[in-house]
């Protein structure tokens, strides 16, 4: 009964712990925990309140995060992931700390950002290479730190 048996009505059963998102079975717990905390995920933000929810991956993680929790809508954040909160206060909070006008880093971060999009529009519209890319960037951050 190594693998599982046949259970009275000719049904096969499995006693191995089994993966839903890989289909695949493993041979015990330790193996199965291993398997779900390197290739799934758990959400950072219900914590110990639900250990045993796993996530397909960052991208069934970021919808739970938008049904059940605050997520930080920041461009930044979504790009960094696991930046969502347990209600509103808490991301209030962290929106005041992260993402006030007075944040210097927020304020460079953001600045890049637009910059590279700024580049890529360019870059299509003048069809540049790869050189002048960097070159342009260099001009319109240094543009662009002028202003503020
Ligand atoms: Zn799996
Ligand atoms: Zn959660
Ligand atoms: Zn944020």
């Amino acid at each position: 009964m190594e693998r599982g048996d046949i259970d009275d009505f000719g049904n096969i059963f499995f006693l191995h712990p089994y993966c839903g998102f890989c289909k695949n079975y493993f041979f015990d717990e330790d193996e199965f925990k291993r398997h779900m905390n390197v290739e799934h995920i758990t959400c950072n933000v219900c914590g110990s309140q639900h250990k045993y929810v796993y996530y397909k991956d960052y991208d069934s993680l970021e919808t739970h995060y938008k049904i059940s929790h605050y997520i930080c809508s920041d461009l930044n954040c979504l790009a960094k992931k696991f930046i969502a909160f347990r209600n509103a206060e808490e991301l209030k909070i962290h929106r005041t700390e992260a993402h006030s006008a007075g944040n210097k880093k927020y304020i460079i971060n953001y600045i890049e950002l637009m910059v590279n999009s700024f580049v890529d529009l360019i870059m299509e519209e003048l069809s540049l290479n790869k050189s002048s890319r960097s070159r342009t960037r260099k001009v319109l951050i240094c543009m662009i730190s002028f202003c503020h």
